[in-house]
């Protein structure tokens, strides 16, 4: 069924994503405070104009302040009913602040965060995540699926960006100890190709490891054969880990190698790494190895 649909935030992520709804079939007004809307969507004069009239308002922007801005102002121009899927990663107390605002202003709303990149976007391979109702998750799933592989619902208001912080979490804190693998088995003289060869078929097995693997070599597509370029930037992680962080404080959550992985990749985004992909913290290590 085709769908009228408000896209705002045009950025890397959005402007593909937007363009996999009108190669599907659906109508999309597009609007972003910078960027130009691309061939085959409506443009708008501004986000409240984007949203009056449609059946599915999505969002795609930096950070939570952002997506709350928005909301702030375009709730009272929606239809009532309408629906606000808000796909950017966000921190989890912000997306059930946004949810209710939606609910609070007589709309329906659900988060719906991704992971898959720019290169997902593009191709229509993300995984969507996502937070709020059956029924709402049920009216999105077309949506989501002309632009990913996979939907999955994950519960209620704000559990999409739990699941995917939580992800993060784990992939960051995996990034982090297989480098220092590397670094170690360097410094006891062990090959590369060696410790993949074990650590890839034995316990230590992992998709940091096995698909992303930060060293150059044993596995030829990983960014470390083309000098770290993303891949999924290390700025993006810094941001994740940063959104885990927060959430464990807030929760209380003794997540001692999350908050150190969360420090390490804040230090390492602000000095050489924010444009690398996240795997190119290894040069870091070994850069303080020895010191
Ligand atoms: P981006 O900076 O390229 O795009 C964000 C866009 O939002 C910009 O074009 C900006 O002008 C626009 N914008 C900001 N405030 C706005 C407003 N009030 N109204 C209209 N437009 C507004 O960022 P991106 O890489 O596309 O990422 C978007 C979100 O997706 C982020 O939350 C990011 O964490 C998440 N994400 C990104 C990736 C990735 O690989 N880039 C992967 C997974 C998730």
């Amino acid at each position: 069924m085709s769908r009228s649909v408000a896209f705002i935030g045009l950025g890397h992520m959005g402007a593909p994503m937007a363009a996999n709804l009108v190669k599907a079939g659906h109508r999309v007004r597009g609007y972003d405070l910078v960027v130009t809307p691309g061939a085959g969507l409506e443009p708008a004069a501004s986000a409240r104009d984007a949203v009056a009239d449609v059946d599915v308002v999505i969002s795609m922007l930096p950070a939570g302040r952002h997506v709350l801005g928005l909301y702030d102002d375009i709730l009272g121009a929606a239809r009532p009913g309408t629906l606000f899927v808000d796909c950017s990663t966000i921190d989890v107390a912000d997306a059930r602040t946004a949810h209710d605002r939606a609910v609070t202003a007589g709309m329906r709303a659900l988060d719906a965060p991704v992971s898959g990149g720019v290169v997902g976007a593009e191709a229509a391979t993300l995984t969507f995540m996502a937070g709020g109702g059956g029924a709402e998750f049920a009216e999105a799933r077309p949506l989501l699926e002309a632009m990913g592989k996979k939907a999955v619902h994950c519960g209620g208001p704000g559990a999409g960006q739990a699941a995917k912080i939580c992800n993060n979490m784990i992939l960051g804190v995996s990034m982090i100890v297989v480098s220092e693998a590397f670094v170690l088995g360097e410094s006891l003289g062990l090959s590369h190709q060696a410790l993949y060869d074990v650590a890839s078929t034995a316990s230590g097995q992992c998709w940091a490891l096995s698909v992303n693997c930060p060293v150059p070599g044993p596995v030829p597509a990983s960014p470390a054969n083309r000098d770290y370029r993303p891949g999924f930037a290390a700025s993006l992680m810094a941001k994740d880990l940063g959104l885990a962080a927060n959430a464990a404080r807030a929760g209380g959550v003794n997540a001692e190698l999350g908050m150190r992985a969360a420090e390490l990749y804040a230090a390492y985004a602000e000095r050489a790494g924010a444009a690398e992909d996240f795997s190119g913290i290894v040069r870091a290590i070994r850069d303080r190895s020895g010191e």
